[in-house]
């Protein structure tokens, strides 16, 4: 399989620039002696699972079909967390996963007999303190409900628990500033720490980012764990499939209203949401930065404000034209939704031999079963 033969829209995750990222987490591990679990909420397509398997722990998950997938696709240690959790959930989640994080002093006092006896038993603290560019993803926010706050804890609590949970970073490419945060941490509830067995400080650490001083990170990590003599974990997604995937569409007309608007087989809403829910555009491996043909890369959705971004080219575009929206793996085909009737984007793996495999692809059949199945009669 030619990818230039494939049928767009379609997702194209690159083994080789995978395993470059694992190779990172790899040395994070054996530098630091943490664990790392990845977040299926932003990366959950199992069909690459065997690929990233080798190098990671485990996965962390919320709802409870996330939490059976990541037991029966890729296994290891499995571990759930939920901002709520109904009783019926705990009881489906507690058999399958092995450590259950409560997001709160209720929940924790309400399932806890669902949990003991067969899994690890953790809480979620909120520091008071993160580092996130945008308030809408800040764990930290004003009257934030995502875990208990300092001078809300009942230090019995600590007596059962088996660990604590905290994540209060949102694509923090900054080692000093993580740090920062870990001494924090170590300050505010350090007392507390010192009885567990196990701490996961969440995700949003950006260690795979170019240049991130991944060493550093690692010796901070090793004294964390070492000063307070528990197992460290951290809970990556975007920093484990960050750089490793292209949506790719094709231009199917070009407008001109003021600007040139060239209009793709694609939508932000659809099959990109995060472009659309934090305002951040995409990138386009055709465009250059100096090129004189400014075009709007415009979606296909009836969504007015629906654009994947502004972007330079060299040349005119042409209807009929491939282009690569670059780095479109996290939070993206976990959410994509079917707005509009859109074609939805088949999903290929293209191997480190050079082989195309497909995933998945989507039909009519899928789009309809998603929206009734048994009409009234
Ligand atoms: C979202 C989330 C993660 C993963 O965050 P990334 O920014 O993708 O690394 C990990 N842990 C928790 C509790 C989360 O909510």
């Amino acid at each position: 399989m030619n990818s230039s033969s494939l049928k767009t829209p379609y997702f194209l995750i690159d083994e080789d620039k995978l395993i470059r990222n694992l190779e990172i987490a790899k040395r994070l591990k054996e530098l630091s002696g943490v664990k790392l679990v990845l977040a299926l909420k932003c990366f959950s397509t199992w069909g690459v699972f065997d690929i990233i398997k080798p190098y990671l722990d485990g996965t962390t998950s919320s709802g409870p079909y996330e939490v059976k997938l990541g037991h029966e696709t890729f296994g290891g240690e499995t571990h759930a967390y939920s901002v709520g959790y109904s009783e019926d959930d705990v009881r489906e989640v507690a058999d399958i996963c092995d450590k259950l994080i409560f997001n709160s002093q209720s929940q924790l006092k309400a399932h806890r007999h669902l949990v003991e006896g067969k899994a690890s038993l953790g809480l979620r603290l909120n520091p008071g303190v993160s580092y996130a560019g945008q308030d809408l993803a800040d764990p930290a926010r004003q009257f934030s409900r995502l875990g208990v706050h300092a001078d809300k804890i009942d230090p019995e609590v600590f007596a059962s628990l088996d660990g604590v949970m905290f994540h209060m970073n949102c694509e923090n490419k900054d080692v000093d500033a993580f740090i920062g945060l870990l001494d924090a941490i170590s300050a505010k509830f350090g007392t507390y720490l010192d009885s567990l067995e196990w701490v996961s400080l969440g995700g949003g650490v950006f260690f795979t980012w170019p240049g991130y001083d991944v060493e550093k990170l690692a010796a901070a990590l090793k004294v964390f764990s070492e000063r307070h003599g528990v197992q460290l974990y951290l809970e990556p997604g975007e920093a484990i499939i960050t750089q490793t995937t292209d949506l790719v569409v094709t231009v199917v007309d070009i407008v001109e209203n003021d600007m040139q608007t060239a209009i793709v087989d694609s939508a932000t809403e659809a099959h990109r949401l995060d472009t659309l829910i934090y305002n951040e555009p995409a990138s386009i491996e055709e465009a250059s930065e100096n090129g004189e043909h400014t075009y709007v890369i415009g979606s296909c959705s009836c969504l007015a404000g629906d654009q994947f971004c502004v972007a330079n080219f060299d040349e005119p575009l042409s209807i009929g034209q491939r282009l690569h929206i670059s780095d479109s793996a996290g939070y993206t085909m976990v959410k994509l939704n079917w707005f509009n009737g859109l074609r939805m984007p088949s999903i290929y793996c293209q191997r480190s031999s050079g082989e195309i495999q497909l995933l998945n692809e989507f039909d009519y059949q899928d789009f309809k079963r998603t929206l009734s199945q048994w009409p009234v009669r």
